[in-house]
């Protein structure tokens, strides 16, 4: 089959390669101009910051094989860094949480998504913008910000939808049965703060869940392996905060969350690099059951983070992967 999956996160290049190694002829189309979605690197003078997804655990048979072939590949590699609780500046253990293994991509997490996109067709810069029925296939509405009108891509015979579920409800409104279920499903967005030092901030902990703050997550973006040295640190505002201060001008919020992060850790050194992140869809706030929806008679099958795919929870990379990999399964 000619297929098109939309959207080049770990969900949609899982089952766009795992497709295409079943003899497909796929075709991925992604709105940002790199891939790997949330699992994204900011590239700054200073070097890249990991702004996205942090870390990755793996729980299940299949997603712990794929790791392990992620690390003879060296694309991964562990992360032991100290991890505490953090209250205005006091630091405590993090008890239980540190028993897990965490992996992160090498030499940085955006690097990940390319090597799963490489041998794979993928049009960058393109967001996929409506889809309509053509004869026994799909047509695609495509968007690319350097022409101002749509063009159409396809006929394809099925569609792959591997994106954040409320903008995944919006393209599946010519699929009621599909865009009634997935409608059910919303993400919720985090502001995150990325910061750069000249000098030590003399932290002993390398990454902190924060108590009683704007923040929820900070990390020395320097101490996972492979990075470029330096005292790079990244902070996550809090879902409730992030949705109260959703439509803020950054600079406000870079303020707000600097300011959190000085109270937070109990130092007052100035960055010297300071940016914010907008990640309007970062979070599942709630789980569908199951892996994925596939619908053989429209063809058009939906994946991504928010499903629970067998995982106690949602909205993590494996989840993504499980869930990309078992639409691929499907649609064979
Ligand atoms: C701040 C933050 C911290 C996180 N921390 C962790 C963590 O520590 N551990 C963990 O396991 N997970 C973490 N996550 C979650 C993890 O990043 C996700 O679970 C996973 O990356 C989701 O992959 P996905 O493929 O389902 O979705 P995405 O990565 O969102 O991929 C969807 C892709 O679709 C593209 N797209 C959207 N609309 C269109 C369109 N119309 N046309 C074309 N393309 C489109 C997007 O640009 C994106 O590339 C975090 C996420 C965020 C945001």
């Amino acid at each position: 089959m000619h297929i098109a999956v939309i959207g080049a996160g770990m969900a949609g290049l899982t089952c766009a390669r795992q497709l295409q190694q079943q003899g497909h002829q796929v075709i991925v189309y992604e709105r940002n101009a790199d891939v790997g979605g949330r699992m994204g690197t900011r590239q700054t003078e200073l070097g890249g910051f990991d702004h996205g997804a942090q870390y990755f655990t793996a729980t299940s048979d299949l997603f712990r094989k794929e790791v392990a072939a992620w690390r003879k590949a060296g694309w991964a590699a562990p992360w032991d860094g100290k991890l505490v609780k953090l209250d205005k500046g006091v630091a405590a253990n993090a008890g239980r949480s540190n028993a897990k293994q965490r992996m992160v991509a090498v030499p940085s997490m955006g690097a990940l998504g390319r090597h799963l996109a490489d041998g794979l067709e993928v049009r960058c810069e393109q967001s996929v913008t409506g889809m309509e029925r053509h004869g026994d296939g799909w047509l695609l509405s495509v968007q690319c910000d350097s022409v101002p009108i749509a063009a159409t891509a396809g006929p394809f015979d099925a569609v792959v939808l591997a994106l954040p579920a409320d903008i995944a409800a919006r393209l599946l409104q010519p699929v009621s049965s599909l865009a009634g279920q997935v409608g059910q499903e919303h993400l919720e967005p985090c502001w995150a703060l990325i910061l750069g030092f000249e000098q030590s901030l003399d932290l002993d902990y390398d990454g902190a869940w924060v108590e009683g703050s704007r923040l929820k997550w900070i990390a020395r973006d320097a101490s996972k392996p492979l990075r470029r040295p330096g005292e790079h640190w990244i902070g996550h505002a809090s879902s409730a905060w992030s949705m109260e201060h959703l439509a803020d001008d950054p600079e406000r919020v870079k303020e707000k969350l600097l300011k959190a992060f000085h109270e937070a850790t109990g130092t007052h050194v100035q960055p010297v690099y300071a940016d914010v992140h907008r990640w309007r869809y970062a979070q599942a706030m709630t789980t569908l059951p199951g892996e994925c929806l596939w619908d053989g008679e429209t063809r058009i099958g939906v994946c991504g983070d928010w499903f629970a795919a067998g995982l106690d929870g949602s909205g993590r990379v494996e989840n993504a992967f499980l869930s990309g990999s078992a639409l691929a399964a499907a649609i064979r």
